[in-house]
């Protein structure tokens, strides 16, 4: 599909505090990106940055239109829900939506009621957003983001503090805006399994910097199990692997890393034997895309 955002070497200081230090990430079009990260991690700040609400200290980003080519007139295309959606609490969800229309000089107003359908508010009628629950707010706020018929959405935590019914209506709405609508999706979360069950990608953020960049397959891929491998003859080890049909393996410092048929240690190393090739240590190595994340970014995922 093509890359739609990317970040280079963004960074933004606050004072010597460095909140988002030289980060590049890279979205494709049509694809929900998955910014994860601890609290305070930088997601926020990242995501101020691409919105325009705040100036890089070093470093830029770039968005690219449907052809691949860079386009500064794309960063009106840009769709935020940062923080509160700054609503007004007393009016309804259909006069918050017309407000945000006037302040973007949009005159005609009859797609509100469809983007109003949209995210499930059709029938709110005339309650004043103060009396909403955070999750029929929270949904209002992607109504609001939508308002410019945006191509990339950002959206920050959109799930936090929800109770399970909102966590699931948002999900399925980030769902629809990728795929009904064709909106690509940068959302930021502290919970991985949350995340998970929208994004393709990640970007794992840890004190402002950016561990790792993967799609879930990757990620998938980098935590399959392994075979640790050591024995007295890698070279000739390595051999007898290749005869037994395993080619997906290398030779790391004084051990062999064996990706593929981890599980048959025992047949190896029986095989080993029988060219006179002693197995000193042999371990299956592995974890959950979870304990890849902790081990990323030091500890538990809820602070
Ligand atoms: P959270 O989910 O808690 O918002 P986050 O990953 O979004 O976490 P940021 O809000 O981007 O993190 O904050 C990153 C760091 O930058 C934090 O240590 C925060 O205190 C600091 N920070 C953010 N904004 C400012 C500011 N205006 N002035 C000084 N420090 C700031």
């Amino acid at each position: 599909m093509g890359i739609i955002l990317e970040t280079d070497k963004i960074t933004k200081a606050y004072g010597g505090f460095l909140a988002v230090n030289q980060v590049s990430i890279h979205v494709e079009r049509g694809e929900v990106y998955g910014l994860i990260g601890r609290n305070g991690a930088g997601k926020t700040t990242l995501l101020k940055m691409i919105a325009n609400l705040a100036t890089p200290t070093s470093g830029t980003y770039s968005i690219y239109d449907a052809n691949g080519q860079k386009s500064p007139s794309m960063r009106s295309k840009i769709g935020v829900l940062i923080e509160d959606p700054g609503v007004f609490q007393n009016l309804n969800a259909f006069q918050n939506l017309k407000a945000k229309a006037i302040a973007a000089g949009i005159k005609n107003d009859r797609y509100l009621n469809d983007l109003l359908a949209f995210v499930g508010l059709y029938g709110v009628g005339k309650k004043p957003v103060k009396n909403f629950s955070l999750g029929m707010r929270q949904r209002l706020g992607i109504a609001i983001a939508m308002v410019n018929d945006p191509e990339l959405m950002l959206l920050d935590e959109p799930i936090n503090g929800l109770d399970p019914q909102g966590i699931a209506e948002v999900r399925n709405l980030i769902h629809r805006l990728c795929v009904e609508k064709h909106i690509s999706i940068i959302i930021s979360s502290h919970i991985l399994e949350e995340l998970s069950k929208v994004a393709n990608r990640y970007g794992i953020i840890h004190n402002g910097v950016l561990m790792a960049e993967a799609t879930n397959e990757e990620l998938l891929s980098r935590c399959r199990p392994r075979l640790f491998l050591k024995t007295s003859d890698n070279d000739a080890a390595s051999a007898v692997l290749r005869e037994l049909g395993i080619n997906d393996f290398s030779v790391v410092d004084d051990h062999i890393e064996v990706r593929e048929r981890a599980q048959e240690g025992g047949a190896i190393s029986m095989a080993l034997a029988q060219k006179g090739i002693q197995t000193l240590e042999m371990r299956t190595e592995g974890q959950s895309v979870e304990d890849y994340y902790f081990h990323l970014t030091g500890g538990a995922s809820y602070v």
